[in-house]
């Protein structure tokens, strides 16, 4: 079963600890910010925040969805801090980012899903950084394109949007998100002319043809950049790993993705839809 799957060398976790690593954990709690890097337990921290970069997550930390693989709170989010995109700015102007990337917990209990606090980070940090490039990685805004695009008009360099993983395994794992509501999305985005970014977790019990299948899916909608990283058990209460995919597997899938025609792609093992996200602009 997978649970007795055991963890291959190749996802040794590199430690970080440096002066950086402090500094940066510094700014982030000073300012009371939550990041994505924590909340996801992801396996990068040592390397990106020795690095002196980091995911913000706005919002606050309680997400009002429960995808099976996800590792933040789920449940009745608090109120918003109106104070959050000045200090995420600020931050990012402490840590002297020249690509800042800002997600966010699902906010289905705003009457716009968050849309305007999204809006209002974008601004800021744009305001306080007029050189750094922007990302964000975005919620489906329940399909509503009227809210995508006002994230669109606050003109960040790169919208992300993840599709987590193949169709048939989709609403197996993501608590409310829809693949075709997805792909619509990253459509919509894409016509704007912005540079369209997904990723996805493989390991979860998807074949190769349906990782093809979902390259083809949303090439036809537009998106330039892919990520692809294995997907790992935060807690034990998350879905088990089904399989680890080897290095090898990972550098197929980035030369198929090249060949069928993204611009970027990020392929391997460790690769979050964040991982390394200054190559992408
Ligand atoms: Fe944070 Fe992204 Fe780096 Fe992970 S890959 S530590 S989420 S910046
Ligand atoms: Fe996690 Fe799903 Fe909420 Fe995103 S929508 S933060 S993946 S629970």
């Amino acid at each position: 079963m997978a649970e007795h799957l055991r963890k291959p060398d190749w996802l040794k976790i590199r430690l970080g600890g440096n002066d950086q690593f402090t500094k940066t954990k510094n700014i982030v709690e000073s300012h009371c910010l939550h990041t994505i890097c924590t909340s996801g337990k992801c396996p990068n921290m040592g390397e990106c925040w020795s690095r002196g970069t980091a995911t913000f997550m706005i919002g606050g930390e309680i997400c009002t969805r429960s995808c099976r693989f996800c590792n933040t709170l789920t449940g009745k989010p608090l109120p918003l801090d109106l104070k959050e995109p000045e200090n995420v700015a600020e931050s990012i102007r402490l840590m002297g980012l020249k690509h800042a990337v800002i997600t966010s917990v699902d906010r289905d209990d705003l009457s716009d899903l968050g849309a305007k606090h999204w809006v209002n980070t974008i601004r800021k940090i744009k305001e306080i950084n007029p050189e750094t490039t922007v990302e964000v990685l975005i919620p489906d805004f329940q399909g509503n394109l009227e809210l995508v695009d006002m994230v669109v008009n606050a003109a960040p360099e790169i919208i992300s949007h993840n599709m987590e993983t193949v169709r048939r395994i989709s609403p197996l794992v993501r608590s409310a998100a829809k693949y075709d509501v997805s792909l619509a999305v990253l459509s919509h985005i894409a016509k704007s002319g912005i540079t369209t970014k997904t990723g996805i977790m493989v390991g979860l019990g998807e074949s190769s043809e349906e990782v093809y299948e979902l390259m083809d899916d949303v090439l036809k909608a537009g998106v330039s950049v892919l990520t692809i990283g294995q997907y790992l058990q935060p807690s034990r209460k998350n879905i088990s790993v089904v399989e680890y995919i080897t290095p090898e597997h990972f550098e197929s899938y980035r030369l198929t993705a090249l060949k069928k025609g993204f611009n970027k792609v990020e392929s391997a093992p460790l690769v979050r839809s964040s991982y390394h996200a200054e190559k992408h602009i």
